[in-house]
């Protein structure tokens, strides 16, 4: 378990905060609550070569997987909670959810292969297990219910954004767990923020059927205003939409607000560095009581 959140994070907020040798960084509305622990990972102080210098976490990008599990032992010690402990999974920018038992603890934390297969989001009501996402531009978003002590990762691309996987996990953790939106607090991480993120409007809204839905997609204008079918989309508001349509209250809903592509020497960003590049890691995990 985390070593006595006390000590590690309650005068933290949501910047990068060296802790036993790396640097990471919290959400103030997480660090708030003592039943859990969470974290978001920076590419900094880790042992991986360029293009992954060097904290990356990911087994699946080329990397060479004894450096990946020097770099996650290093997250681990740093937090204090075994590396068996974490959870993590092969994510497909699709729309599933898993709900994570005892059983699954550990599942990937070693290496890419026994990962929890084709899976997108996670939630558990499981004690100990720390659930991570892997990201370099796409949101990484922590959920954590204050009541019901739920908790949930999601990792939302634009294809996990458009097919409403935020909105998706929050369903199930209402229909499954009995979650109430007031009791939700939400930590929307660093992606690729909609300074940067230039898109194909069409592609974007091609993918959605429903104008209702359209309208919940937040694009920002054309590039050059000259009607190129351009625009910038805006991650962060569309998933902090979705979360708001399930009735969680905005106060609840934290944004990091920091873009992956404009801070690359922090944070990894998949399309800065074309494709070829590591994976920082953003986690949550409930406290054994
Ligand atoms: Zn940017």
């Amino acid at each position: 378990m985390c070593n006595s959140p006390e000590t590690f994070f309650s005068q933290l907020s949501m910047i990068e905060k060296k802790i036993n040798s790396i640097m990471l960084c919290f959400f103030q509305n997480l660090l708030e609550c003592n039943e859990i622990c969470h974290f978001i990972t920076t590419r900094m102080d880790g042992y991986s070569k360029n293009p992954y210098n060097s904290l990356n976490l990911g087994f699946h990008v080329g990397d060479d997987s004894q450096t990946v599990l020097e770099n996650r032992k290093q997250l681990a010690n740093s937090i204090g909670v075994p590396l068996c402990n974490f959870t993590t999974a092969q994510q497909v920018h699709g729309d599933h959810i898993e709900i994570i038992s005892e059983n699954d603890q550990g599942c990937g934390s070693n290496d890419y292969e026994t990962a929890v297969v084709a899976t997108d989001a996670m939630v558990s009501s499981v004690q100990n297990i720390c659930l991570m996402v892997l990201v370099a531009d796409c949101v990484p978003i922590l959920l954590f219910d204050r009541k019901k002590k739920i908790i949930g990762v999601v990792h939302a691309g634009w294809k996990g954004t458009v097919h409403r996987i935020a909105q998706k996990t929050v369903i199930l953790l209402k229909e499954k767990f009995g979650c109430s939106g007031n009791d939700i607090l939400i930590g929307i991480g660093p992606s690729i923020g909609p300074c940067c993120y230039i898109v194909d409007m069409e592609t974007i809204t091609g993918n959605v059927n429903v104008s209702e839905e359209n309208n919940e997609i937040i694009l920002h204008g054309n590039r050059n205003g000259n009607g190129n079918g351009k625009g910038y989309f805006d991650l962060w508001e569309t998933n902090k939409l979705q979360f708001k349509k399930m009735g969680i209250p905005e106060k609840n809903i934290e944004t990091a607000g920091k873009c992956t592509s404009c801070n690359n020497d922090i944070f990894y960003s998949h399309r800065k560095e074309e494709g070829r590049t590591g994976r920082f890691g953003v986690g949550i995990m409930l406290n054994k009581i």
